[in-house]
C-alpha cells in the first residue's frame, strides 16, 4: 500500500541502543555504518531528512541518578553521550560520500554547530542529513520528547521511530508470546493502553499537533526507504 502523498522532509528518531549491535555498550561501526546507509537511500530519493539520536548506549540520566550522581548532571551527561553517538554518525554518514551536520541544543560549538531552526532548515533543503543532539537541551527530557519538539518545528510531516521490533504490540513481542502486532492505532489508543513505545510527553506532542508517527524495525533493510516514500505497510502507524 502506497500513499499518494509523498513525504517532503521526515524525522528520524534513533535510540543510542540502535547503535550497539550485539555490544553491550557502546557503537558497533557496521550498525552505525548500515542505519547511514539507510539514511542516504533517504535523501538520495529527494525526502529531506533530520535525525534525533538517543545516548542510552552511553549514558541515560536516570540510570546515573540511581547511581548517586544529582538528577540535573545526569542528564546533562546523557545528552553529551548524544553529541558523542551523533558525531560518530556523521562521521558514518560521511564516509560513504553523503553530506550531513550535526546540530545541539547544548552549545558545544567547536565540536559541532549550535540548533538553530533556520540553519537546520536549510541545511536540510540542500540535501544534508541533519544529526540533532543533546535532545532538547533541558534535564528530565527524553530525546522521544525531543523528536517530536524537532519534528514539529521543523515542519516534517513524518516522525520515524527506529527500534528493533517492528512496530507497536499489546505487550514485549519478546517476553509475551501472545503479544499482538497492531498495523495502524490512534495517539489515544497508545496512551490509555499505555503502549511503551515512546514516552508520553513525546505521543502528546505528537497527537496535539497532529504528526504522523510511524514506528518499525530497523534492522530490516530497505524499510526507511519504503516508509519515506509513502508506504504504509511498513511497521506500526500511529495517527
Ligand atoms: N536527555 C535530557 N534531555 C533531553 C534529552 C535527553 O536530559 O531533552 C538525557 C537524559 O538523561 C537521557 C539521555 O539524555 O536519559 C539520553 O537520552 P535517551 O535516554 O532519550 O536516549 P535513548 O533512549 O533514545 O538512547
Amino acid at each position: 500500500m502506497t500513499d499518494s502523498s509523498a513525504y517532503r522532509r521526515i524525522l528520524v528518531k534513533l535510540s543510542g541502543e540502535a547503535l550497539m549491535g550485539d555490544l553491550e555498550y557502546g557503537i558497533s561501526s557496521p550498525v552505525i555504518g548500515k542505519i547511514a546507509a539507510e539514511l542516504i537511500k533517504v535523501v538520495e530519493s529527494g525526502v529531506e531528512v533530520a535525525v534525533v539520536i538517543g545516548g542510552g548506549n552511553i549514558f541515560r540520566g536516570e540510570g546515573l541518578a540511581r547511581g548517586g550522581i544529582q538528577r540535573v548532571t545526569a542528564d546533562q551527561m546523557g545528552m553529551l553521550a548524544t553529541v558523542m553517538n551523533a558525531l560518530a554518525l556523521q562521521d558514518a554518514v560521511e564516509k560513504q560520500g553523503s553530506v550531513s551536520r550535526v546540530m545541539s541544543a547544548v552549545r558545544i560549538n567547536q565540536v559541532c554547530e549550535d540548533y538553530i531552526l533556520r540553519r537546520a532548515a536549510r541545511h536540510l533543503e540542500k540535501g544534508r542529513i541533519v544529526i540533532l543532539a543533546a535532545g532538547t537541551g533541558n534535564p528530565f527530557f527524553t530525546t522521544d520528547s525531543a523528536a517530536a519538539l524537532r519534528a514539529i518545528e521543523l515542519d516534517a510531516q513524518l516522525m520515524i521511530k527506529a527500534t528493533k521490533v517492528d512496530g507497536i504490540y499489546s505487550a514485549d513481542p519478546k517476553k509475551d508470546a501472545g503479544a499482538q502486532r497492531y498495523d495502524r492505532l490512534s495517539y489515544d489508543e497508545v496512551l490509555d493502553r499505555r503502549l511503551g513505545v515512546m514516552d508520553q510527553t513525546a505521543i502528546v506532542l505528537c497527537r496535539d499537533h497532529q504528526l504522523p508517527l510511524c514506528v518499525y524495525d530497523i534492522t530490516q533493510t530497505g524499510s526507511l526507504a519504503r516508509i519515506a516514500a509513502g508506504d504504509t505497510s511498513v511497521g506500526t502507524i500511529v495517527v
